[in-house]
């Protein structure tokens, strides 16, 4: 999500004339688009803003703008400047679109804005334009918000409401990306699940749009993020398994395997229905990988909570695991709760690491000697001569292959595992 407005703003700059700098010194504008989920991004965000007064002063003509969820928290946008006189222009989530005209306002006059639209969200502009950046791959928002409160997250307060596109609008977008030769189409939003509810009832939903946009011909992918646990329904599941080109990966973040944690998250799902729910996937999509977020050393998080969010972890199996200790995000009811000792939630996290890196590598070595198709997305990182790229299961794969290969499907023989990495040779 953030990556994806990281375009948008790179879109405007680019419509304003700008072309990418290669290191901050070097930049006419900075703009910091910032995140304020955890309590670590946001001091990173914070860190690296301070570090631009030194530019400034060489550079007074650059011009310093900061948006994004860290400013639309409550004053926290006329904080930031003040603490920093530096920032020339502030902006929330949902008026990014002014860059297009404050840059030039800076530019020419050395004007001063902070603009949070702190009360009314104004309608989903269509007609953005974005600078991609994640090659093969192209990210579509379809809804924007969440409604969901869960009791430690900050979203819904810096985000607002769910706001769904329409249908129309999504096709539309999606068919440029096809014709604009996307080999794969990420559609985005805090609870796809929940799309349309806000603008079309139960008359149309994600299970639909998903089906609307997987009959778009050409050889492409789709992948969607994330589903909300209470929301994932059985038609979706169906939806999944009639068309080869939606990905059988799906990102379902359970964030505790405790009934009285799940309550106190105020997540509206019991472990059970957790747990029928990933047995319906498998039943359906014996194939599919799926990954999770999770958080341990949430307030009143006991022994036995953990220990039950470990079993859960066994009893699924995911395919990979974004795991975090709990941050106190102020505003939200959980940073009211008892805090659980820091070090109580370092050995957890720790435990938790290594129970999903050895589920990780065992299902590794299932992959090996197995043939897949891989999308090969760029020049491997790591490995000389090699490129990269993911399953439909959503797995990274490296291979021997040049830049030709890139944007290409390829079949590929998994030879060796290691971890989470799965290294093979192409097939005809
Ligand atoms: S579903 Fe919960 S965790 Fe996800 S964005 Fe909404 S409030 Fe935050």
């Amino acid at each position: 999500m953030n990556v994806h407005e990281s375009e948008k703003i790179a879109g405007i700059l680019t419509k304003l004339g700008y072309i990418e700098a290669n290191e901050g010194e070097d930049a006419d504008v900075v703009v910091f688009n910032t995140c304020c989920i955890r309590d670590n991004a946001e001091r990173k965000a914070t860190g690296h803003i301070g570090m631009m007064k030194t530019e400034k002063k060489k550079n007074p003509d650059m011009i310093v703008a900061v948006v994004g969820c860290m400013t639309q928290q409550d004053g926290a946008g006329r904080a930031l400047k003040e603490k920093f006189p530096f920032i020339d222009i502030v902006l929330g989530t949902s008026n990014l679109a002014l860059l297009e005209t404050y840059i030039p306002s800076v530019a020419a006059s050395r004007a001063k804005y902070v603009d949070i639209d702190d009360n009314e969200l104004p309608p989903i502009n269509e007609n953005e334009t974005f600078y991609r950046t994640s090659g093969t791959n192209a990210w579509l928002n379809i809804m924007y918000g969440c409604n969901n409160f869960c009791t430690y997250c900050i979203v819904p307060y810096v985000r607002g409401r769910e706001r769904s596109r329409t249908k129309e609008a999504i096709i539309d977008e999606f068919k440029r990306l096809v014709d604009e030769g996307y080999k794969e189409i990420t559609l985005l939003g805090q609870n796809v699940n929940s799309y349309g509810k806000d603008i079309y009832g139960n008359s149309y939903g994600f299970a639909q749009l998903l089906e609307d946009l997987a009959k778009v011909e050409g050889k492409h992918r789709i992948r969607f993020m994330t589903s909300h646990p209470k929301d994932f329904n059985r038609g979706l599941i169906d939806v999944i398994a009639a068309y080869p080109n939606i990905c059988n990966n799906i990102h379902l973040p359970v964030q505790s395997g405790s009934d009285k944690i799940l309550k106190l998250m105020n997540r509206h799902y019991t472990r059970d229905y957790y747990l029928d729910t990933v047995a319906a996937i498998r039943e359906k999509l014996p194939d599919c990988g799926i990954t999770t977020d999770i958080m341990v050393g949430f307030p009143y998080e006991e022994e036995s909570d953990f220990l039950d969010t470990l079993d859960l972890v066994e009893k699924v199996r995911y395919s990979n695991a974004f795991t975090f200790v709990y941050s106190v995000r102020k505003g939200t009811p959980a940073a009211e709760m008892p805090q659980v000792d820091p070090l109580v939630a370092k050995d957890r996290i720790m435990r938790l690491i290594a129970a999903q890196n050895r589920i990780t590598k065992e299902l590794s070595k299932e992959y090996e000697n197995k043939v897949f198709e891989v999308l090969c997305e760029d020049l491997s990182p790591t490995k000389k001569g090699c490129v990269c790229g993911r399953t439909d299961s959503g797995r990274l794969v490296t291979f021997a292959g040049g830049s030709d290969l890139i944007g290409k499907f390829c079949n590929v023989r998994i030879t060796r595992s290691q971890s989470a990495s799965l290294f093979g040779e192409t097939e005809e």
